[in-house]
Parts: structure tokens; C-alpha cells; sequence
């Protein structure tokens, strides 16, 4: 058995397991979780809290043999859930496919980022789970389960599913036609314009990225992506912004070598959907990070919000990201049954230095009802954030029926399972 990794990527999570079950077949899988009391899945430990922590038995999906393997008709592929979106996306453009949308980093696992509701960037762009046709899981007695979209209405609530019921081995996913894209960066948007201006901004390419420091007023660079088949020539001065002419890192001063090709050029669609290169390895995961989901009708005023606290947030941020999300219809996703504009802090990792911000964050976007990522730091009362899903009873029944007797649960997950 490879040892296990003690703690989440960034380090500021401990995993209090007592051991790291890695199956190598789907039959061994399926015996050490029947015959196991308590387990919790993980994928690549990226998430910030304490959503695949557990005080027993960890399990990966990893060891499990990869796949990947393009249908026919090629609109379909099923992959190994616990492969990284990255290596995914490189073996689907040999079959000249390619997926929707992928989030900012390409190291995350699949079945991982599908379980918190993790998204991409685009205003016609659904959260990567949107992709999702099938999902196959092993339940609590050991079961190999199929829940299939429009067919199942068990579905629904299966895809994101905060690694509740049974570990997922294999997914399949909507692709199309692979494609080519390219990125603008531009600078110093005037809050103004975000203001005033904001469906122009995000509509305007496929992918849009805001991001800030909150050190200025100005938005400091707004990442535009274009499908080559709708690529328009960019406007130099762009709603008061710069077009820049050296490539960006989204942190000043950072190498610019680990961000994604810039300046128009060209490239398959997963070398310029997430911000930085696969074979880029993030260091240290010296940060932290949070990021709230709101209705994108309020993009406005909750920016104008948090602009109020900006000599709050400065001095302990890294950057921030505003990007949208289209509504889904998965109970537990964030952008469950609203168009949503997400507000993302990459903080200084410092804990104590944070959390006071953290709730002033959370109290200024209160009145638009947030909803937290699942796989960042947030601390919303487990109370308040169930309230804003209206499906959650559904989920609940659910997760009884494939995990009766609380298999799968953890401290994190207890308060919304009631
Ligand atoms: C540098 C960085 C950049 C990021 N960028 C983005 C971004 O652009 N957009 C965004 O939305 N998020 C982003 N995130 C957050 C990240 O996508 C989520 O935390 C995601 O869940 C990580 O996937 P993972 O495989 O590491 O999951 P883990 O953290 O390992 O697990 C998350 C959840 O998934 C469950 N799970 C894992 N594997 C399985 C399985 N096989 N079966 C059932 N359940 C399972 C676990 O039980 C747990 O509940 C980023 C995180 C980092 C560190």
C-alpha cells in the first residue's frame, strides 16, 4: 500500500484517519467497503476543509485501473473517477474530443471536484459536473449502483454528493468535438465598468475571469477565453481596461512559466481553460482559499458589497477570482436552480489572520444568500447554509438509502444529514 498523505494539499488539514485504503480492483473495493464500519473516500486532497477528513478509514479510487474510453457516437466518455481532470482532458483530444469546461487547476480528480460541485468559468458554462450522464458508485453492502441522468431520479442527487454515498469508480461525461481556444488578459478594469457593465463582461467570450487584490478600486486583470470559432479581435481599451502585452500570473510577481499560454495564441481547449499548466506542479500550497456562490443577478451590488470591506481583505489576501457559473439542477450544488456569479478568495495562509475576515466576508454577502464552495473554508452555520437548498431533504433519503447506517459520514457532513 503507498503511504498515505497525512494531509490536504495545502497542509492546513491534518487527516485524522487511522488508515488509507488504496483497492486495486473493483472487487477489492467493493469487499473492504462492506466489510468496513466506517470510510470516507477521498480524491486528490485538494479541498481546504474538513470534507474528506474522517477519524477512520480514508479510501482512494487512484489505485484503481485508469480508462478512459470515448463511446461511438463521440458524445460520450466513461473515465475512472480518480483520475486528474488534466490527464483526462490530454487522453480525450487523441480521440478528438474534448470536455465543456474545466476548473482553474487541472491536478484535481474527477469523482473529487464532481462530489463538491467544483466549476470552471463561462456565463453558458454549467460547474463541471454539469458533464456528468452517469456515475457509478459502490454502496455501503459492497453494491456496484449505475444512476444514469434522465433516467434516474436518484441521479440528481448522487453527482454532487459530498463523498456520502459510496465511493464513485467510474463517471461518464458529455463531450464534444474537440476545440481550440485562446486568452486575452487585460488590465486595471475600472470598478466602474464591473459595476455598470458586468453581463457584457462575462458574456463576452466563453470563459471569463475576473481577478482583484481589493488593493485598488480596479478590477487588476480580467481574463477573457475565446472559442476560436466565435475568437473576436480584442479591444485595446475594453471598457476602460489595458490589453496587456506580456503574459500574467494572476499574483503579481509570481512566474508567469506556470500560467496557461496568453496573447491570443492558439491551443486545445485544456491548455487554455484552467489558468495553470498540468505539468506545472503547485509548490507548497502556501494559501487558502473560500469562495461564496450568489445569484448573478446580484454581481453588482454584492461586489459593491465587499468593495465596503476591501481595507479588510487587502491585507490578507492573495487575489481574488469573480467568475459565473450556469444553473444546474444537482440538489447540492452551489449553483443548483440559479445562474451564479462566484466570489473567490485565495487567502495568506494564516488561520487566525483569516477567519475574522472570513465572516466579514460572509456578513456583507448575507442578504444575497451565499452559498459556500464545499471544498473551501467557510463558517456559515451548518444551519444557515442548509436553508439555501431547497432539495436537501431529498439528498437526505437518499443518502439513507445507500448508506443506512452512516458509513460514509463524517464530522463535516453530519450536520446536513440530520
Ligand atoms: C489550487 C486549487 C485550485 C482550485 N481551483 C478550483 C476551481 O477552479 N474551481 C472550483 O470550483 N474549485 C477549485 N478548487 C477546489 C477543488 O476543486 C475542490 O476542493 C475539489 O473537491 C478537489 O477535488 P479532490 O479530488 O482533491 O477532492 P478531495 O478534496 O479529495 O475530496 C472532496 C470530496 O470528494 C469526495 N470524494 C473524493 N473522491 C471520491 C470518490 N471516488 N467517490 C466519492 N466521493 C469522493 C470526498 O469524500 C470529499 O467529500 C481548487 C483547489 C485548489 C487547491
Amino acid at each position: 500500500m503507498p503511504p498515505a498523505a497525512l494531509t490536504n494539499w495545502s497542509g492546513n488539514i491534518a487527516f485524522a484517519m487511522t488508515q488509507r485504503l488504496t483497492p486495486a480492483s473493483i472487487d477489492e473495493l467493493r469487499s473492504a467497503v462492506a466489510s468496513t464500519s466506517r470510510i470516507r473516500p477521498v480524491g486528490t486532497a485538494h479541498s481546504f476543509n474538513h470534507i474528506a477528513d474522517t477519524d477512520a478509514t480514508q479510501l482512494s479510487v487512484a489505485a484503481l485501473p485508469s480508462s478512459v474510453v470515448v463511446a461511438d457516437d463521440a458524445k460520450t466518455a466513461r473515465v475512472s473517477a480518480g483520475m486528474r481532470y488534466g490527464d483526462v482532458a490530454s487522453r480525450l483530444l487523441e480521440h478528438g474530443v474534448a470536455l465543456h469546461n474545466l476548473g482553474s487547476l487541472p491536478h484535481i480528480s474527477i469523482a473529487g471536484s464532481c462530489a463538491t460541485g467544483t466549476h470552471g468559468s463561462g456565463a453558458g458554462n454549467r460547474g463541471l459536473a454539469g458533464a456528468v450522464r452517469a456515475v457509478e458508485f459502490v454502496s455501503a453492502n459492497g453494491d456496484l449502483v449505475t444512476l444514469t441522468r434522465d433516467v434516474d431520479e436518484d441521479f440528481y442527487g448522487a453527482v454532487v454528493a459530498l463523498g456520502c454515498i459510496g465511493v464513485v469508480t467510474t463517471i461518464s461525461l458529455d463531450v464534444q468535438p474537440a476545440f481550440e481556444m485562446r486568452q486575452f488578459v487585460f488590465d486595471a478594469m475600472p470598478a466602474d465598468s464591473v459595476l455598470h457593465h458586468f453581463d457584457e463582461i462575462v458574456e463576452t467570450a466563453y470563459s471569463v475571469s475576473l481577478f482583484t487584490t481589493w488593493r485598488t478600486r480596479d478590477v487588476d486583470q480580467v481574463w477573457v477565453k475565446q472559442r476560436m470559432s466565435e475568437a473576436a479581435e480584442p479591444d485595446p481599451h475594453w471598457l476602460g481596461a489595458r490589453l496587456a502585452d506580456s503574459a500574467r500570473h494572476p499574483l503579481a510577481g509570481m512566474p508567469v512559466e506556470n500560467c496557461t499560454q496568453q496573447l491570443g495564441v492558439p491551443g486545445p481547449s485544456h491548455e487554455r481553460l484552467p489558468h495553470f499548466r498540468l505539468e506545472f506542479t503547485p509548490s507548497a500550497g502556501e494559501e487558502l482559499q473560500s469562495e461564496y456562490l450568489v445569484s448573478r443577478e446580484f454581481a453588482a451590488e454584492a461586489f459593491e458589497s465587499l468593495a465596503t470591506i476591501a481595507d479588510q481583505i487587502a491585507p490578507v489576501l492573495q487575489v481574488s477570482e469573480i467568475r459565473t457559473i450556469a444553473a444546474d439542477d444537482f440538489w447540492m450544488s452551489p449553483s443548483f436552480g440559479r445562474d451564479s456569479v462566484a466570489f473567490h478568495f485565495t487567502w495568506v495562509k494564516d488561520d487566525g489572520a483569516v477567519r475574522p475576515v472570513m465572516a466579514a466576508v460572509e456578513q456583507r454577502l448575507a442578504p444575497f444568500e451565499p452559498r459556500p464552495h464545499w471544498g473551501k473554508l467557510f463558517s456559515v452555520e451548518p444551519a444557515t447554509v442548509a436553508l439555501r437548498y431547497p432539495k436537501l431533504a431529498s439528498f437526505r433519503d437518499l443518502v439513507r438509502r445507500y448508506d443506512p447506517d452512516g458509513k460514509f459520514r463524517n464530522k463535516f457532513v453530519d450536520p446536513y444529514l440530520g
